[in-house]
């Protein structure tokens, strides 16, 4: 069902025409060398997606993992999420956590649920992150096949601030991170050491990719994830744990199995750096944290 755009019958709409010859962003890349969207503010016109997602009556799941003290985002984000995430889509709220009676009460628009899965924690914050991978490889498979079109797979630590909508679905999107945007490929943080299954050779990469917002349909989450999963596990058995754990492992499958679609730092910011003219819109900012007050606890 993601892919039957062609049964559509758009509705009459009114809005200004597409022009070849004006693009509507001159000082951003908008598309991939192969031909993946870039999503940046300006480039889309969310009422005629809405539409087209409305028709297929999508159901998008969004997944986060709050794991000991980091529970305590739980609130914040949720409540920014149903102002701002898939406003008049169907969502489903995946919590992930150690912690189910700690999980705040958020009051809910129609067609929205929150579904909390109990898992398991672990002593290091390095483990935790990892183990998402796992996770979510698991429950795509048991759980999320049967019951949403798109994962939508985001750290926790973090609050909506800005529409992020259907533009951002396709089958596998990642994101880039918002330290990286504009770095020469040598700046990327990739996996260097030739040991480790996320080694990244020196003179390949397209972007740097963050770990804290990737997705797409259930399938391909499943395999992103459960080869990375099993990228880590090889690892682990060598001794050897990647520089940026699974964003790490993310970046090695990022650059080998290309997205079908790429997200502009709109959608991961961090107010530390500033607002760079390019950027129109911060949509999901970095909530800041005591690393010591909130890591291993
Ligand atoms: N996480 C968690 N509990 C922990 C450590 C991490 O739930 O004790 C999850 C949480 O979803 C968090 C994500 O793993 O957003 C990534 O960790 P973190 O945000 O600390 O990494 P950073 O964004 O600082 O690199
Ligand atoms: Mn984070």
């Amino acid at each position: 069902n993601t892919q039957d755009f062609h049964n559509i019958k758009q509705s009459r709409m009114i809005y200004t025409k597409p022009q070849i010859l004006k693009p509507p962003r001159c000082d951003v890349l908008m598309m991939t060398p192969w031909f993946a969207p870039i999503v940046w503010e300006g480039t889309y016109n969310s009422e005629i997606l809405n539409e087209q997602f409305r028709q297929r009556n999508v159901t998008v799941g969004l997944t986060v993992f709050a794991i000991k003290k980091y529970v305590v985002f739980l609130k914040t984000f949720l409540e920014t999420a149903e102002t701002y995430f898939m406003v008049g889509h169907r969502v489903n709220y995946y919590i992930f956590t150690d912690r189910p009676e700690e999980v705040p009460k958020v009051a809910l628009k129609e067609g929205r649920n929150v579904v909390v899965l109990q898992v398991q924690n672990y002593p290091r914050w390095q483990e935790i992150s990892m183990r998402r991978m796992e996770m979510l490889s698991y429950f795509s498979q048991q759980r999320f096949i049967n019951e949403v079109s798109y994962l939508v797979c985001v750290d926790v630590d973090m609050r909506f601030n800005d529409q992020v909508g259907v533009e951002i679905l396709s089958d596998l999107f990642g994101t880039l991170h918002p330290g990286f945007y504009t770095a020469e490929r040598r700046s990327f943080t990739y996996e260097h050491r030739p040991a480790s299954q996320a080694y990244v050779p020196s003179d390949e990469g397209d972007f740097y990719y963050a770990g804290g917002f990737f997705g797409g349909t259930v399938t391909e989450v499943y395999k992103l994830t459960k080869k990375c999963h099993e990228a880590i596990m090889v690892d682990k058995a060598n001794g050897i744990e990647a520089i940026w754990q699974e964003e790490s492992h993310l970046n090695k499958y990022f650059l080998y199995h290309k997205p079908t679609k790429i997200l502009s730092p709109e959608y991961l910011w961090d107010d530390n750096l500033g607002t760079p003219e390019i950027l129109k819109k911060r949509r999901f900012l970095a909530v800041p944290k005591n690393h010591a007050a909130i890591r291993n606890k």
